[in-house]
């Protein structure tokens, strides 16, 4: 079968004709055919070696992913031809961490054990998952749209850790890549209006109109020159310096929310004494635990009107194209790439 293949040992990918189809082994597995599988940036920092993946053998990556049931173990509840997600992510069910509902602080299942990070992922035709980690799809959610419920699970998850979120509160989006998006389009849903999004790449501002939620869409140099103070910040850069200059831009009682995953070398600093004077809370966001229901949920109560990769600046590509899609990735001509794979 095809598939793209990352060897972590040279820190190369390569598109491989005949890469071997994987097979039911244990009776809860589920052997998935891959319809749509995403890119996401976590993978562009594996290739780079900044992120922690399997070195032991080459294995495709591709830890956002939707598709079809192919073949399903004896003990699975899961049949041929429905409509599934997968949660790449699962809880190993013995530390404390996990038993109190937190696998993402797990020393070994969590972020440890992710499906197209430590094992075979979903930049494949096929690939292999046990079916505690595949999600059957309610209608009318497309496995199209499916392909972006990983983000949304992540999304979710932050949604909650930066809850409660009052509908008036004036709220900063920083970054407008995929995940600035998707946060723009889970505010609005919950019906924020007070909304602005800063980013500094053009194209990727101009990717946010589509959306047509009215949020004042602005680059980080009119963020500095206006100085106003937003109750909620939420940074989907994953660069430490902007949470250093955009810390100072929380009013009274703010929320600084760090989603996602700086590079562990970077550093900001922020000022003590405004974090005591103005009561501040910084909130950190890691993947996605026990979240997929809910994406779930939110898929099918966005529907078209936001879940559309159109609207979200989502662009798909031949598993062979893989080296124009991370080109058009870096370039921010497109928010997200995702495998469509037939
Ligand atoms: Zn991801
Ligand atoms: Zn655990």
């Amino acid at each position: 079968m095809e598939a793209v293949v990352f060897d972590g040992k040279t820190l190369s990918l390569k598109y491989e004709k005949n890469y071997p189809m994987p097979k039911v082994i244990n009776d809860d597995d589920v052997i998935v055919k891959v319809e749509y599988s995403g890119i996401c940036g976590t993978d562009l920092h594996i290739i780079q070696g900044e992120f922690p993946a399997s070195k032991e053998r080459p294995f495709p990556l591709g830890h956002e992913f939707s598709g079809v049931v192919h073949d399903a173990g004896k003990k699975s509840i899961f049949k041929k031809g429905q409509k599934v997600v997968v949660d790449p992510n699962c809880a190993c069910n013995l530390c404390d961490f996990c038993r109190n509902g937190n696998y993402q602080y797990c020393t070994t299942a969590g972020i440890n054990s992710t499906v197209g990070i430590w094992r075979d992922g979903g930049w494949a035709q096929y690939t292999r998952v046990p079916q505690i980690q595949v999600f059957a799809l309610p209608e009318p959610i497309t496995t199209e749209q499916a392909g972006l419920c990983e983000p949304y699970s992540c999304v979710s998850h932050g949604f909650d850790r930066a809850s409660p979120l009052f509908v008036g509160q004036k709220i900063l989006v920083v970054g407008a890549g995929i995940i600035g998006n998707l946060w723009v389009s889970v505010l609005h849903l919950h019906g924020h209006r007070d909304v602005t999004v800063s980013e500094m790449n053009k194209s990727r501002l101009e990717i946010v109109k589509n959306l047509e939620t009215g949020y004042r869409l602005i680059t980080p140099d009119v963020l500095a020159q206006e100085k106003q103070l937003y109750d909620v910040i939420i940074d989907c850069t994953g660069v430490g310096k902007v949470m250093e200059i955009n810390f100072n831009y929380l009013i009274q009682g703010g929320k600084y929310v760090l989603f996602g995953c700086c590079p562990p070398t970077h550093q900001a600093s922020v000022n003590p004494f405004q974090i005591y004077d103005k009561e501040l809370t910084i909130i950190g966001v890691k993947i996605n635990p026990f979240s997929f229901p809910k994406a779930i949920g939110l898929l099918k109560a966005m529907g078209s009107r936001y879940v559309d990769y159109k609207k979200l600046g989502v662009k798909t590509y031949a598993l062979a194209e893989y080296k124009k899609a991370l080109d058009d990735l870096k370039a921010g001509t497109i928010a997200k790439a995702l495998f469509k794979i037939v």
